[in-house]
């Protein structure tokens, strides 16, 4: 099963990506993750990469899509993936779409989780606290919220077009959206 999730920072997607790994036994790619390991690899990439993200910006498509390319190619992701963090744009969607046609793969799901803007600003300050992400201060994450209603939300009408979303309604405990994903997935 190949799976896209979409939904704002802080909607929960790495959460819910973690917990749909144990049941599916397909890999979670996390191109947040991806870059963030190149970073405390402190390649080259990583170090072009870290100012970017650190002002809340995206790193150009070609720098993630080279990354994601070497990652879906691996052995692990033959049967499947659960994508979170790409496509952020529709130009990744197609992208992607190009990818996984040279692969002879296809997309079956894009959830969408749907959290609400004040809740998601909440979800991300405590994760600050916790985590102390350079990019989760108030600011930038000010930004990556309108980066992602400019250019991320779109995406999720590109999938439309393949009648591929589902919409998952975000609010409640983790176990509530899993379950609600789950019902979804049939697993
Ligand atoms: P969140 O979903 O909370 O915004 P991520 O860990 O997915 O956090 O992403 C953090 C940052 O990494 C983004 O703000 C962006 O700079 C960069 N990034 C992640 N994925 C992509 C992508 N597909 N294209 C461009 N930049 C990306």
């Amino acid at each position: 099963m190949r799976i896209v999730l979409l939904g704002a920072p802080g909607s929960g997607k790495g959460t819910q990506a973690k917990l749909m790994v144990e049941k599916l036994n397909i890999p979670h790619i996390s191109t947040g993750d991806l870059l963030r390991g190149a970073i405390a690899a402190k390649t080259e990439l990583g170090l072009a990469a870290k100012e970017v993200m650190d002002r809340g910006d995206l790193v150009s498509d070609e720098i993630v899509l080279g990354m994601l390319k070497d990652r879906v190619t691996q052995d692990d992701a033959e049967n499947g993936f659960i994508l979170d963090g790409f496509p952020r744009n529709v130009a990744q969607a197609e992208m992607l779409e190009n990818l996984l046609s040279e692969l002879d793969m296809a997309l079956d799901h894009a959830l969408l989780i749907q959290v609400d803007p004040d809740e998601v600003v909440a979800r991300i300050a405590k994760r600050a606290e916790i985590e102390g992400r350079t990019d989760d201060t108030e600011e930038v994450v000010r930004n990556r919220l309108n980066v992602y209603a400019q250019q991320t939300a779109p995406v999720a009408d590109f999938y439309q077009e393949q009648d591929i979303v589902t919409e998952i309604l975000g609010k409640g405990s983790i176990e509530d959206v899993q379950a609600r994903i789950q019902a979804i997935l049939r697993f």
